[in-house]
């Protein structure tokens, strides 16, 4: 019975994807853009102490020992030692090809800040990788089922995530998500014209070598610009001064990891200025900046604890980070700056409110558990203000 298995069909690739001679040029210039990349995130990875640089490095390693495998250079190198290492060293380097690639993917995007159970489900797929190496070596009646797993479900799953993440606007996720989908659905469709799934075609053998040229391409563009963001150090907000969402992520972490291990509470607010679409309508965009710059100077000036921090979340959205502050406290602090606010008494003729500008707030409160994240407060923080806009604006609401 021939077992629907991986070792199967791939493991002797020269007999399917031999090249002649004329494509040896091509791949030269591959494997010679390959070992540059490699170079210079490793040079990343080591001087910026970029983590998802190194994991990169290790995932673009695996890719190249990928090809080469495919190519059957490294079989020829290998085969008068042992005929069977070739399969053994295919197979090892997939299962690393997985694993780096669930550690990039993790470490690039902070899953585990946005969320605990999608980092979760990763982190498995990317243990599954280290597994599926056993798994093959020694096929077994499981090992169709554990490589359908990981090499059907785990792409699709990623895929998914990047694109979400890149939809819900997380910092660099756009060129990151673009080169994950080229590299991930070429190599699914190559899979499937391997199992013979779908037609051999001429061309379809460049397809994999350029799909992975382009992807790493894209991680490159996403990785300079997270790096470059660090070290412009492009925490502030162009317009404001204060904070920004980058800004505020970065301190949240550390916070909340401080918190965890002290127990203590720590509680976010956040805020958002009522009717300010009808503001700019009224009375037009400059003067919808210079009040967004009051009410950030206001926001700034209120949190002043060692550890608070003030940002700007998005448009006219603002956020404090107050560690070690129970939800009383926040409350009150928030009620605070509502007032300060007012006192401002920025005219707004159309404000449902007043005549004044005024804003809403919502507070969220938590002793940091390994069970929640960050997202989780933020959510809270959320929906208090939401509950806030909904109650009559101009107030604070806690969770
Ligand atoms: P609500 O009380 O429910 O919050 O109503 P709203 O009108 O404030 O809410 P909505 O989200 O509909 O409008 C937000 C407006 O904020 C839309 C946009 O014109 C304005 N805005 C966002 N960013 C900026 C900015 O940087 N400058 C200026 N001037 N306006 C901005
Ligand atoms: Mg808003
Ligand atoms: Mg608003």
């Amino acid at each position: 019975m021939r077992i629907w298995c991986l070792p199967m069909t791939i493991w002797e690739p020269s007999a399917l994807d031999r090249k002649d001679h004329s494509d040896q040029m091509l791949y030269g210039i591959i494997y010679g853009i390959l070992v540059a990349f490699i170079v210079y995130f490793a040079a990343v990875a080591i001087r910026l102490q970029n983590i998802s640089a190194m994991w990169f490095t290790f995932y673009i390693i695996s890719l190249g020992l990928l090809m080469g495998c495919y190519q059957g250079y490294i079989q020829e190198l290998l085969r008068p030692l042992f005929a069977d290492l070739n399969r053994v060293l295919l197979i090892t380097v997939i299962g690393s090809l997985y694993f780096t690639g669930a550690k990039f993917l993790r470490t690039f995007l902070h899953i585990n800040f946005y969320s605990k159970r999608v980092d979760k489900i990763l982190w498995g797929l990317q243990w599954m990788g280290i597994g599926f190496i056993p798994m093959n070596i020694f096929a077994n009646p499981l090992t169709p089922l554990y490589s359908i797993i990981l090499v059907g479900i785990g792409p699709i799953f990623s895929t998914t995530v990047s694109i979400v993440f890149w939809i819900r606007g997380v910092p660099n996720a756009k060129y990151f998500a673009i080169g994950w989908i080229i590299g991930h659905i070429t190599s699914e469709i190559d899979l499937l014209r391997i199992f013979g799934v779908i037609p051999w075609m001429p061309g379809n053998m460049n397809l994999l070598p350029a799909a992975m040229v382009s992807s790493i391409i894209f991680f490159s563009i996403a990785i300079m610009e997270q790096t470059r963001e660090y070290r412009d150090d492009a925490q502030q907000d162009n317009l404001t001064g204060i904070g920004n969402r980058r800004r505020f992520d970065q301190a949240f972490a550390i916070e909340w990891n401080r918190n965890l291990r002290s127990q203590q509470p720590l509680s976010v607010i956040m805020a958002d200025i009522d009717d300010f679409k009808a503001f700019n309508d009224t009375y037009g965009h400059i003067q919808g900046d210079e009040c967004l710059k009051a009410v950030a100077r206001v926001f700034d000036k209120n949190l002043q604890r060692a550890g608070d921090l003030a940002a700007r979340y998005g448009g006219e959205e603002f956020i404090g980070l107050l560690p070690d502050t129970l939800s009383s406290e926040a409350a009150f602090l928030a009620e605070k700056i509502r007032e300060a606010v007012e006192r401002l008494g920025i005219r707004h003729s159309e404000s449902r409110t007043g005549k004044i500008v005024s804003i809403s707030l919502g507070t969220g409160t938590m002793v940091p558990n390994t069970e929640k994240t960050p997202a989780d407060v933020i959510q809270q923080a959320d929906e208090a203000l939401y509950q806030a806009k909904n109650t009559g604006r101009n107030r604070v609401v806690s969770l």
